[in-house]
């Protein structure tokens, strides 16, 4: 990865563990990491609860002074008003959120989010202050019909539209067929994906923006196959689901080694 771009591990707890669950994970994961790199600032670790677990997870970071960077999976493209069960950007700042995940393919997959709903919504989290964590990636059919990149790179080229070239961001490429299936991408299909990402960034925001840009590899991320991924130019990271529910296989993801 490059070398002025801080490693971003980002757990995506999806729907698992409620608030009391929540905490004791945290603690045991803050336990398991002391005196772990991301203390001194060279990996950043961040969780994405649920929403009903972020007062809970934010009270304990904020006691504890755990330094773990706070997420939620989502938020409405609204900032408030008449959309019952929906969450603003604007509840998510005074959780102290720092990030928000939008456009994961679960969302684009069972609630039928299209690029269009993912750039409203990139736009709602950076009028509050958060940073997306815009996930794209192709599904099994989209690869062999039009190999890895196409949908990724036109999926990102949509949610980029009117974000300004100081904005930040975090792009996450997720091949469908990666999550939750055990058959990762190998390194070299993330790096090749990830460079074209990037190159999206470059074209739409600008070179500056490209180069701080942090973009991440998900997907049957493991503490086996972490290393290897990290190791490419391209992948500043990596967006965790299941892994990122066991204390000890996430510490070991965090600690990392390339
Ligand atoms: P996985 O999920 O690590 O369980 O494959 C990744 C994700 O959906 O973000």
């Amino acid at each position: 990865m490059g070398v002025n771009r801080t490693p971003l591990i980002a757990g995506n707890w999806k729907m698992n563990l409620d608030h009391l669950q929540a905490i004791a994970f945290v603690q045991k994961l803050a336990w398991t990491l002391k005196d772990a790199k991301h203390e001194d600032g060279s990996v950043e670790v961040a969780v994405f609860p649920p929403y009903t677990d972020l007062r809970a997870v934010q009270t304990l970071l904020d006691a504890d002074k755990i330094a773990f960077a706070l997420g939620a999976q989502d938020l409405s493209a609204h900032d408030s008003g008449a959309y019952t069960g929906e969450i603003s950007g604007a509840f998510l700042s005074k959780l102290d959120c720092a990030y928000v995940i939008i456009g994961h393919s679960e969302r684009r997959q069972y609630h039928a989010e299209t690029d269009e709903v993912v750039a409203a919504k990139v736009q709602a989290a950076l009028r509050h202050g958060l940073v997306p964590v815009i996930c794209v990636g192709e599904t099994a059919e989209d690869l062999e019909t039009h190999g890895a990149s196409a949908v990724p790179v036109g999926q990102l080229e949509v949610a980029l539209e009117s974000v300004p070239a100081d904005a930040d961001i975090v792009v996450a490429y997720e091949p469908v067929w990666a999550i939750g299936s055990g058959q990762a991408a190998t390194p070299e299909q993330a790096q090749d994906v990830c460079a074209k990402l990037r190159d999206v960034v470059a074209a739409k925001l600008g070179a500056d923006a490209a180069e701080r840009t942090r973009v991440l590899y998900g997907g049957s991320v493991k503490s086996g196959n972490i290393a290897s991924f990290m190791r490419e130019p391209d992948v500043d990271g990596a967006l965790v689901g299941g892994a990122s529910l066991l204390v000890d296989e996430f510490a070991a993801i965090i600690r990392y080694q390339k």
